[in-house]
């Protein structure tokens, strides 16, 4: 199958999941979660129109934003990130999904301040408190919430998950749904904040995702097929 045939799919597996949920299918954008693909693979991607890409390493994605340059892209940063690559982030990404503790805020707020740009980010929550995750909390994330939105050169937009993997998608429902209502407390919390989105949902389990509140799904092999090594 093509991209394109991949990309018709995928948007017809949304367009389902939100009939079924009674959602507005323009609520839900999908991210191409592209780290080991080709900048010509996300070409194609967007030929088949596609326009948000999530990508998890700094440098990989500066060089293929360099070589995607001509195309209107969206970029997301989806992956880990580092204190000390939090200044060339905030150049190369629209948004940052991944912010999960108070120091990598502050930092990306100072780089941001410094080259005159307002961020959007998203926090990362640990739903389903692994360890061996990234992402804060769910008892951290009201003062992760509040340090955020006392720095004013960042945009908090909302929540990002990756919930624990479970063979069968209908079990992470539960996460996702804990995610949606983490988002909904905090909107209580925090009226006077922008805060609506929901990124969650990868390839394994998104239709399950955009029937608990997901507005972004990030899809990588379903779209782009299997990662090269
Ligand atoms: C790789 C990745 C995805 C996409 O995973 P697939 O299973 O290939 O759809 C989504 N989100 C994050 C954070 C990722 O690292």
């Amino acid at each position: 199958m093509s991209i394109k045939e991949r990309l018709e799919k995928i948007k017809e597996r949304v367009f389902e999941a939100c009939l079924r949920a009674g959602r507005k299918p323009e609520e839900v954008r999908i991210l191409g979660a592209a780290k080991k693909q080709s900048a010509e693979k996300i070409r194609e991607a967007f030929a088949a129109g596609l326009t948000l890409i999530g990508e998890n390493y700094v440098q990989e994605a500066q060089k293929k934003k360099e070589l995607l340059a001509d195309l209107p892209l969206e970029w997301h940063l989806i992956g880990a990130l580092q204190t000390n690559k939090a200044r060339h982030a905030v150049k190369i990404f629209d948004l940052i999904e991944t912010v999960d503790r108070p120091a990598i805020a502050r930092e990306l707020a100072k780089r941001a301040a410094k080259i005159g740009r307002r961020l959007p980010v998203l926090i990362e929550v640990n739903v389903g408190g692994e360890e061996t995750k990234a992402g804060v909390e769910p008892e951290g994330l009201e003062a992760l919430c509040e340090e955020i939105l006392a720095l004013k050169s960042l945009e908090l937009r909302g929540l990002m998950t990756i919930p624990p993997f479970r063979p069968r998608p209908e079990e992470v429902r539960p996460y996702f749904a804990k995610l949606r209502e983490l988002l909904a407390k905090m909107q209580q919390k925090f009226p006077e904040a922008p805060l609506k989105e929901l990124s969650m949902g990868m390839s394994h389990d998104f239709e399950i995702a955009v029937e608990e509140g997901a507005t972004i799904v990030r899809v990588g092999t379903a779209l782009f097929g299997p990662r090269p090594q």
